[in-house]
């Protein structure tokens, strides 16, 4: 038997990089598990097909992040198609790196939208939904603990915030026994950072092991805190020693 036997999750971005091998590893230890994502169905409906191959249940439920409704939305649509909702991932975030003065209002608003208040709304949503045993896991990013060079104002600003909403979210909701967590991953090999990118090299030789990390190895973090009783307002680094 797996540790989230009988358990329903949500794992927003979960299509693609590290939610869509979260989705996979939650699925791994029996949870049934609703794939969120913005525009690719077709990679999502493949995870669905993956979760669907382990023997658990799984829907993907389309919902752009930057639009607030869709954001509590799919909360809801996945615990409606599931039955319920005991894990929410949220994974689903926007890398947006460059110099200060090239950052946009436009940018700003969007990457405040998907990275923050998009988290906020999830987990507002999800909590009203939860009972005792409830996970929150939001997934941060190195760059709240180390800002290693110039570029990140707007995007470690964004993941910053998380740190706050897990310490109060963990306050507000220990009472009821639901937890929340944060996992900041270093540089993993994804679509958003990929590890033969043009800053691939720089970024495996801030870390303490060398390398970029996979999605995988960030998955059985998260999986572990979706399974863990006494773990709560606290921030894991996931990141091959780079805040080391
Ligand atoms: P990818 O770019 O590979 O995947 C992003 C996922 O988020 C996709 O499933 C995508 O869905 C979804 N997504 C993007 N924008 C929206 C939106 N507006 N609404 C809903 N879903 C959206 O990213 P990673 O797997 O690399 O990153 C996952 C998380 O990890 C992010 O929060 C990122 O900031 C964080 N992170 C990543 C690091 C890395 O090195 N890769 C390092 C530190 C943190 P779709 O395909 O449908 O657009």
């Amino acid at each position: 038997a797996g540790i989230l036997d009988g358990k329903v999750a949500l794992v927003t971005g979960g299509s693609r990089g590290i939610g869509a091998a979260t989705a996979l590893r939650l699925a791994l230890e029996g949870a049934d598990v609703a794939v969120g994502y913005a525009h690719g169905k077709e990679a999502a409906e493949e995870v669905v097909r993956a979760v669907e191959a382990r023997g658990r249940r799984a829907v993907a439920v389309r919902a752009d992040a930057a639009d607030p409704a869709e954001a509590a939305g799919v909360v809801h649509a996945a615990a409606e198609a599931l039955g319920g909702l005991d894990v929410l991932v949220n994974n689903a975030g926007v890398g947006v790196i460059g110099p200060l003065e090239t950052l946009s209002l436009t940018e700003v608003d969007r990457v405040l939208a998907v990275n923050v208040r998009a988290v906020f709304l999830a987990s507002q949503a999800a909590a009203a939904l939860m009972g005792e045993g409830g996970r929150i896991i939001t997934i941060g990013s190195c760059m709240v603990q180390r800002v290693p060079g110039p570029g990140g104002t707007l995007y470690a600003m964004s993941k910053s915030a998380l740190t706050g909403l897990t310490k109060a979210l963990a306050r507000e909701l220990g009472g009821r026994g639901i937890t929340a967590n944060l996992v900041h991953p270093g540089p993993i090999d994804t679509d958003m950072n990929p590890a033969d990118g043009p800053y691939a090299a720089g970024q495996a030789a801030l870390t303490a092991l060398g390398r970029f990390g996979t999605a995988g190895e960030v998955a059985s973090t998260v999986a572990h805190l979706a399974g863990a009783t006494f773990v709560t307002g606290a921030e894991f680094a996931v990141d091959g020693g780079h805040a080391a």
